[in-house]
């Protein structure tokens, strides 16, 4: 695949102009390549670069994209804890602490970028927010470039415009434009890999910022997809998984009907390719068809993340989630009737406003009732511009708070029972590699998602091992050695 080549999805119908715009892009990379290499010339250095990346898989997989284009410009990539020429931040604003966190480490950065002559990028979902551009602008004068999740492409331009000015540069569209294809990747792991599929969100959930920072949904053809998936395999990639805020209405915006189940069944037949999983399904679109799709093609792995945020259907109704917790258990007993090995996790928001006990004590009961392998709990944190920003919180944190500690110790209690079914079984682990707290130890994930350290002698990162298990808690398996299998 041709690095270089910035293509604008065709499907959608184009806009002249950004479509122009958009195919610049391998322009303005060429030319910030030559600046580099005569910096490099003249300085006999190498101009570097750090990511510091928030938030979810998107963002991921965003900054795979800008490390992609910096490589493609002959910046060289540091470890995150060394200085570099340009330091990236790939921003998150679904909850307060995350955005409060950004600007801490931005802050950090200011003594070093003024002596060293640095600079930081700030981009992603935060600086969708005018408020967020404001204050990095008036607050961070060591920050020079500023874009947001609609122009990663335009990056090179900005940069550029920055070296031959010197000048801080700012541009933030507030509005989504097309798909654009083949921009370059640096991807972090070559066993695995994320591939969006659909980008942004027509849902408007009460709570959520995404649909206003990520826009409206936009699907990628499903050759696009497909080919971008047949170029991993042929890399070595043996794990896709397949991104979208809402992935269940792939094709949507196309017209189509089940494009993501059919999308499934394409993926299946792709040689070298040995798993595939998907994030996020949202319960109201969840169809019959996808369930059959996931019995029948033997690479989808037996996870699924189903986010219920609240079992209360007056709560849900306030959060704008369109099921009802009837809809919720019946589509998991659907699901568990066709694959019941399956491991479900899920998303919980605790104290949204107007949530009561008897509230709470719904979600409780929907817990205990589907009993779910993970859970990701959330207190509620009101995000600037959504609808229940302006709602009134009823309850005392301290109440709020011992809510989300019981729900912690039911859910924990929960996946420590499920994880004890583990052991003494043999199961499939695809290595990631050394653990993070004990390089002597392999680490990897099994086809449901569970994170398995193990001994084994080297590195197997990349390899599809079997590991007995031995000892199960409710966050880690661990293995007696692994035996290969290729
Ligand atoms: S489905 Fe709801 S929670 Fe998920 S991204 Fe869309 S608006 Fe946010």
């Amino acid at each position: 695949m041709d690095n270089n080549r910035v293509r604008a999805n065709e499907s959608c119908g184009q806009d002249e102009d950004f479509l122009a715009r958009s195919m610049e892009s391998a322009d303005w990379m060429e030319q910030v390549r030559n600046l580099n290499t005569e910096y490099a010339l003249r300085t006999g250095k190498v101009r570097t670069y750090r990511l510091d990346v928030f938030g979810c898989q998107m963002n991921e997989r965003d900054a795979e994209t800008i490390a992609g284009m910096l490589t493609n410009m002959g910046y060289e990539q540091v470890p995150e804890d060394q200085p570099a020429d340009i330091n990236v931040f790939v921003t998150c604003c679904v909850r307060e602490n995350a955005e409060e966190k950004v600007y801490g480490h931005i802050g950090a950065l200011s003594r070093e970028c003024e002596k060293r002559g640095s600079i930081v990028v700030a981009s992603g979902c935060m600086m969708q927010q005018p408020h967020v551009a404001e204050r990095i602008k008036n607050t961070f004068r060591h920050v020079k470039i500023v874009f947001g999740t609609h122009n990663i492409h335009e990056f090179p331009r900005l940069l550029h415009q920055h070296l031959t000015s010197g000048k801080r540069v700012f541009e933030i569209w507030d509005k989504e434009g097309r798909v654009i294809e083949d921009m370059p990747i640096k991807r972090s792991q070559r066993h695995k890999a994320w591939v969006n599929i659909v980008f942004g969100c027509n849902n408007f959930c009460t709570y959520c910022i995404v649909p206003y920072v990520r826009g409206r949904e936009r699907s990628r053809r499903k050759e696009d997809v497909l080919a971008e998936i047949r170029a991993l395999a042929a890399d070595g990639c043996r794990e896709v998984t397949l991104l979208g805020q809402n992935v269940n209405s792939y094709g949507n915006d196309f017209g189509e009907k089940d494009l993501f189940a059919r999308l499934l069944y394409d993926i299946e037949e792709i040689d070298g390719i040995d798993r595939v999983r998907f994030t996020t399904s949202h319960p109201k679109d969840l169809s019959d068809s996808l369930i059959r799709a996931m019995k029948e093609c033997g690479k989808v792995c037996e996870h699924l993340h189903l986010p219920f945020q609240a079992g209360s259907n007056r709560i849900l109704e306030r959060m704008n989630r369109k099921y009802t917790r009837e809809h919720y258990l019946d589509l998991v007993d659907r699901i568990r009737d066709a694959i019941p090995d399956i491991a479900l996790s899920t998303d919980i928001i605790v104290g949204f406003p107007g949530e009561t006990g008897e509230d709470f004590e719904d979600t409780l009961d929907l817990v205990r009732r589907v009993r779910f392998d993970s859970a990701y709990t959330f207190i509620y944190s009101p995000r600037r511009g959504t609808p229940a920003e302006k709602w009134e919180q009823t309850e005392p944190h301290e109440v709020i708070s011992e809510r989300f500690k019981r729900l912690v110790e039911v859910q924990t209690e929960i996946a420590t029972q499920l994880a004890k079914k583990y052991e003494g079984k043999t199961v499939e682990v695809l290595v990631d590699g050394p653990s993070k707290t004990n390089p002597e130890m392999q680490s990897g994930r099994t086809r449901t998602g569970r994170l398995v350290n193990f001994r084994a002698e080297g590195d197997l990162t990349g390899r599809m091992v079997d590991v007995e298990i031995i000892r199960a808690g409710a966050f880690w398996l661990e293995g007696k050695e692994g035996v290969h299998r290729g």
